[in-house]
């Protein structure tokens, strides 16, 4: 079958700064792989590749077999497949939470509103915000916020789920239930890319772990082998101070 996502010596640079130096990862359907890795690794860079937030600088991208990075490719269509959930939750601050997850439905994807907002409705009941409809953003916690830019970005249908530390700006209690929302995506059958300091989560949910440092795939493996006997050095060195 072909894969979700394969990367194939991915290089991006800002000039002359490097930041990713050749990385291979295949994802298969429904699998979840976490990457973790030092700050300034290539992380988010490697995740806003996969949906063209940037441009790579060298390399192929494909998403279901089809090339990303192609000339020819309709960017707009090739996104559509993918959502991206990111540390700042970037929602509307003047839009109700229904419109926050209806907004892009109807503009992207030409929903009438009816249709978007059961759509968005189905999806804030499975992040477990039904309740919230008619709020706006500063009216709930930052993991509530963060669990509408999840529905917001599972109303588009996506095939593929990114995540860049989802979890990283938020109070320490409030961490559980994005990850709680997570795993049920997961168990689900979603595709998702996610980059992590939840170790927990990484070694409960992951398939696979991939750990990054400079611009570099360093070890990629089952979590038991990448977080519980990594073969590397910098592994290590990474794990020691996060866990
Ligand atoms: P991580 O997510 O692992 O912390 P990033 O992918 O954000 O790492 O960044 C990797 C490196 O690329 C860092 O040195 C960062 O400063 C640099 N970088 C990221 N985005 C840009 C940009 N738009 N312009 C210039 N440098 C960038
Ligand atoms: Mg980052």
């Amino acid at each position: 079958m072909t894969p979700m996502v394969e990367i194939r010596g991915l290089h991006k640079a800002y000039g002359d700064l490097k930041v990713l130096k050749g990385i291979d990862l295949t994802v298969e359907r429904g699998q979840v792989i976490c990457i973790i890795g030092p700050s300034g690794s290539g992380k988010s860079t490697l995740l806003r590749c996969v949906n063209l937030l940037e441009t790579p600088t060298g390399g192929q991208v494909f998403v279901e077999g089809e090339e990303l990075t192609h000339p020819d490719v309709d960017i707009d269509a090739a996104r559509r497949k993918v959502g991206m959930v990111f540390q700042q939750f970037n929602l509307f601050p003047h839009l109700k939470v229904l419109d926050n997850v209806t907004i892009a439905q109807r503009r992207v994807l030409k929903r009438p509103k009816g249709e978007a907002e059961r759509i968005a409705r189905e999806n804030l009941a499975k992040v477990g915000l039904e309740d919230k409809a008619d709020s706006y953003p500063a009216q709930l916690s930052g993991g509530q916020q963060q669990r509408v830019a999840i529905a917001r970005a599972l109303a588009m249908n996506p095939d593929l789920m990114l995540f860049d530390e989802p979890t990283s700006a938020l109070d320490p209690e409030l961490v559980g239930d994005v990850l709680t929302v997570m795993r049920k995506l997961a168990q689900e059958g979603m595709t998702m890319l996610v980059v992590t300091h939840e170790m927990g989560f990484a070694r409960d949910v992951a398939d696979r772990v991939v750990f990054m440092d400079g611009g570099v795939i360093v070890e990629d493996g089952p979590p038991e082998q990448v977080i519980g006997a990594p073969r590397h050095e910098r592994t290590k060195t990474f794990l020691r101070r996060v866990l």
